[in-house]
């Protein structure tokens, strides 16, 4: 380490450039970029007259300019020097004098809240001369004097110098051993004299010199060390994990110390203003007397619940409750706080905005919106519809205890249950015997799709939120925990062992992809309350679930506010009538390539192996019923509602049986010198069929197109069926939607013979049917003026659109590379996932805007999966569309976004 460093005094003209220091007085809340948050919220604090010990900021700007450059920018000595005087004054005390030391804290604290990343060094400033002096501030009280400067030795050495930290507690350990003792404050002056020494020889033996006795070399030191703690690895790591930018550094915030280790009528605790778990209301905390802050969540003593202060200082206890309180009503939330208590002096020490579990954000913004704090809009703020999701999954009961193994990181929410298997093909293999499999692997890597495809979830070792194993369970809707670093999983052994427990494949594991814990053996799973609620199983009025009537309150405000409509993505009538009980508002894409699955795909063999037009026709004929049928189904669920239904989309030989499939068969029945009759026909035709890239091959409108009748018959299907459901009493309202259209032209020929076969069956009028198109191919967005002249709508197919505005396929790449640009920052996230609002989202403006320019009512929706994903609602209501579609689980999720995105607009909305 560099000993000798000192900040420097150059810069220009005499003033600095820049403020790089402020002044709790000089902050507030705001400035938390500036600041960071711990010294924003100090600063708030002290502005509102809590009591808040004197100190200063250095800024994140500070920070970056030193890690820019390697040294302190201009001017930032200065400042410092400057602020240092100031607090002494305020303290009538200099830092570190020998006969009455001023003692201070040196403090990291980033923008975003970085637990335990970085540094905090305390009661800098004390060294061989003014423990003496401190010892006479309290009073003669030596015990503390010796107690503080040890742990000023054990901490500098530690985070400012690396010292390896264990050395210090095993030389603590020793000395508590020698007393007979495993509590610290059974230790007195004399033998905390003793481990100073002890802590010195440590010091110098790691570092090659003596524990600095200059208070000013210590603070540059301190402040150093915070800053260059911003790159330690840890600080990198997590991160990365949090998708938190690289470059914003941390403030460091200068404290005078005050002192929760001067006897009994001291100590130092952290409270919540509630129950951060479940919302509940009161006061939880924890303290711990005559100790300084760090001991708290070291856990050297045992804390006692903060209550138990109101009987050992009722005066501080009644403080506390009284800040608590304007905390949360300055803040409008729950907040959480750490404070100190000085000879029944009560100090606060930090606080912030508390981070809460799903559940407790929605509980806690009802509870402040009864309680007059925010109203219902700041409480559709302050929820997500990713908390939404998560208490939408099925949930572990934890009732019975489970043994839990580990904890890695939750990377794809869910509760999976299944036998630890080691390898792709196991996985596969006792899948296909029907078992439930947890695939286990240090890290996945595209070889093992296909287990990770079988398996209910997937457990990892290594890698973070963007490895493979998390991308690629993410797409999948799959539970994934990753990154449980204290398993060793030894794949050939086929087991991994945690804590001296080892797991053998086959045994029984449980996987929350939620909070990332891991069981052993098969925890329960519940259905959600939530869901339950949504699907109208559990009536918020009549229960006392406090989260259902939460969310019940939070989701009609929703509803109230937003303008998008929410539809669903479903092709049949039991997804229909699921979907509608979720809130659903009619069908936005309702896929007929569906219903020509299972024993229906005879027919559509038929049709392609039809040799003349009257065989065609014939097939055609017999499909026609079947598919009819089906949208009576859909029709009667969603009456009232519109129902987009697409014409097929997909490559006629999808339909058809695999080419090696075929080819053996054929192979077969020749070899036993039979005839292979229906197979070689089918051969030959997949034969004839086969394209190099299907995706962008004989499909969609091109279909339509290309063999005559198909689309009429659909369309005929959809018209009778609607003119079926009026006759009946009911009101249908098909919306009928050609998939992948590039030209107008291709849009017209449809819509020409389409209109003849609508006016031929809907004769009296009685049903209307509207004609539009899917914008999926980015040469449709960039024409969409011209479409729109044969369109009535538009619905964005987000997929396709992001597979052809970027030239890859979906099914090749999110196995294959999409984890390495993840890493690379390529993308934040993979565009499948969220709207990529720079290039696929300019398409779709330039559609929206064309379009509407050319038919002022065009109807524009989306059905890609991006219709469910919360930041992508939020993009399709800042460009205007009328509805987001998505799958029917997604359907609340959807329309909570909605309503965010309504109210955070407000005001701002020009349509
Ligand atoms: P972290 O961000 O890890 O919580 P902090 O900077 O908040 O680190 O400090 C660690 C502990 O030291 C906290 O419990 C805090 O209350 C305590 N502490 C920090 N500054 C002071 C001070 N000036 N006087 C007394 N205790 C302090
Ligand atoms: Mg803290
Ligand atoms: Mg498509």
């Amino acid at each position: 380490m560099v000993t000798d460093w000192s900040f420097s005094v150059e810069r220009v003209g005499g003033t600095p450039v820049t403020k790089f220091v402020y002044a709790f007085s000089e902050g507030n809340k705001d400035l938390r970029e500036l600041l960071g948050g711990k010294g924003a919220n100090l600063a708030e604090m002290n502005n509102i007259g809590l009591p808040v010990p004197p100190g200063f900021t250095i800024t994140t700007e500070a920070c970056r300019a030193y890690l820019d450059s390697g040294s302190q920018p201009a001017g930032l000595a200065e400042e410092i020097a400057t602020h240092l005087d100031a607090l002494e004054s305020a303290m009538g005390r200099k830092l570190g004098e020998p006969g009455d030391p001023l003692l201070v804290s040196v403090r990291s604290g980033a923008a975003f809240s970085m637990p335990g990343m970085m540094e905090t060094v305390l009661n800098v400033g004390l060294n061989d001369a003014s423990v003496d002096g401190l010892s006479r501030q309290a009073g003669g009280n030596d015990r503390f004097a010796w107690d503080s400067y040890r742990r000023l030795i054990q901490m500098f050495g530690k985070t400012v110098c690396e010292v390896p930290g264990d050395e210090f507690e095993h030389a603590l350990d020793a000395a508590k051993q020698a007393k007979g003792t495993d509590n610290d404050l059974d230790l007195d002056a004399d033998d905390l004299r003793g481990l100073v020494d002890g802590y010195k020889k440590i010091f110098a033996k790691h570092t090659g010199r003596e524990f600095p006795q200059d208070p000013k070399e210590q603070l540059d030191l301190a402040i150093r060390a915070v800053f260059e703690s911003w790159n330690a690895d840890r600080a990198v790591l997590y991160r990365r994990q949090e998708r938190i930018p690289a470059d914003l550094g941390t403030a460091v915030n200068v404290v005078a110390m005050v002192f929760g280790n001067l006897g009994s009528d001291s100590g130092t605790g952290v409270a919540f203003t509630r129950d951060p778990a479940s919302g509940a209301q009161g006061v939880y905390g924890d303290y711990l007397a005559n100790a300084q802050g760090e001991d708290v969540v070291a856990g050297i003593r045992n804390t006692v619940p903060l209550q138990e202060l109101e009987r050992l200082d009722k005066a501080s206890y009644d403080d506390l409750m009284r800040i608590m309180a304007t905390l949360e009503e300055h803040y409008k939330d729950l907040c959480d706080i750490e404070f100190t208590i000085e000879r029944g002096k009560l100090w606060m020490l930090q606080t912030r905005v508390g981070k809460r579990t799903a559940a407790a954000a929605f509980i806690i913004a009802g509870q402040l919106v009864d309680e007059g704090v925010i109203d219902l809009d700041e409480a559709l703020h302050r929820v997500n519809g990713a908390q939404l999701a998560q208490l939408m999954f099925p949930r572990f009961d934890l009732s019975a205890e489970p043994d839990q193994l580990a904890k890695g990181i939750g990377a794809s929410p869910g509760a999976a249950v299944g036998k630890a298997v080691f390898d792709a093909q196991t996985a596969k293999e006792l899948a296909a015997d029907g078992d439930d499999v947890i695939l286990v692997r240090r890290e996945t890597n595209p070889d093992d799709l296909p287990g990770m495809i079988a398996a209910q979830g997937i457990l990892t070792s290594r890698g973070g939120k963007t490895s493979h194993a998390a991308v690629v369970a993410r797409g999948m809707g799959k539970t994934c925990v990753c990154g449980a670093d204290s398993l060793d999983v030894d794949v050939r052994g086929r087991r991994f062992t945690v804590d001296g427990q080892t797991v053998e494949q086959g045994d029984v594991i449980s996987v929350d992809g939620t909070t990332g814990k891991i069981y052993l053996g098969e925890v329960p799973v519940q259905p959600s309350e939530v869901v339950r609620y949504f699907e109208g199983t559990l009536d918020p009025d009549q229960t006392d679930d406090a989260l259902v009537k939460a969310v019940h309150r939070i989701m009609s405000h929703a509803d109230a506010k937003r303008r998008l409509a929410v539809r669903a993505n479903s092709d049949t009538g039991t997804d229909s009538a699921r979907a509608r009980r979720f809130g659903a508002q009619g069908i936005g894409l309702c896929r007929t390539e569906h219903m020509f699955l299972g024993d229906r795909r005879e027919l559509v063999e038929r049709l392609i192996l039809a040799q003349t037009a009257q065989e065609r026709e014939a097939a055609l004929a017999d499909l026609l019923p079947l598919q009819r049928a089906d949208f009576v189904d859909i029709f009667r669920e969603m009456d009232g509602l519109p129902v987009t239904i697409r014409l097929i989309d997909p490559p006629l030989h999808e339909f058809l049986p695999s080419l090696e499939e075929l080819a053996v068969h054929v192979a077969v029945a020749h070899e036993r010198g039979e005839d292979a009759g229906r197979d070689e026909k089918l051969l030959a035709a997949v034969r004839r069929m086969h394209e190099e890239n299907p995706m962008l091959g004989l499909r969609g409108v091109r279909l339509g197109l290309v063999i005559p009748g198909l689309f009429a018959m659909q369309v005929r299907a959809i018209v009778e069926a609607a003119v079926q459901r009026a006759r009946d009493g009911g009101t249908p309202r098909p919306e009928i939607m050609v998939p992948l259209v590039g030209a107008v032209q291709e849009l017209e020929t449809v819509r020409a013979e389409a209109e003849r076969i609508i006016a031929d069956v809907v004769a009296d009028g009685g049903v209307e049917v509207l004609i539009g198109t899917m914008i999926e191919v980015p040469r449709a967005a960039l024409t969409s003026g011209q479409i729109a002249e044969a369109a009535q709508f538009f619905s964005f197919g987000t997929n396709d659109l992001t597979q052809m505005a970027w030239g890859f396929s979906r099914d090749d790449v999110e196995g294959a590379f999409f984890w390495r640009y993840l890493e690379l920052g390529i993308f934040g996230i993979s565009p499948f996932e969220s709207i990529d609002r720079d290039g696929v989202g300019r398409l779709i403006r330039i559609a929206v805007d064309e379009g509407r320019a050319a038919r002022p009512d065009l109807k524009l929706g989306v059905c890609g999966e991006h219709g469910g994903d919360p930041d992508s609602v939020h993009f399709f209501h800042e460009v205007g569309l009328d509805y987001v579609s998505c799958s029917p689980f997604r359907v609340p999720i959807a329309r909570l976004e909605a309503g965010r995105a309504a109210v955070e607009t407000q005001g701002s909305d020009s349509r």
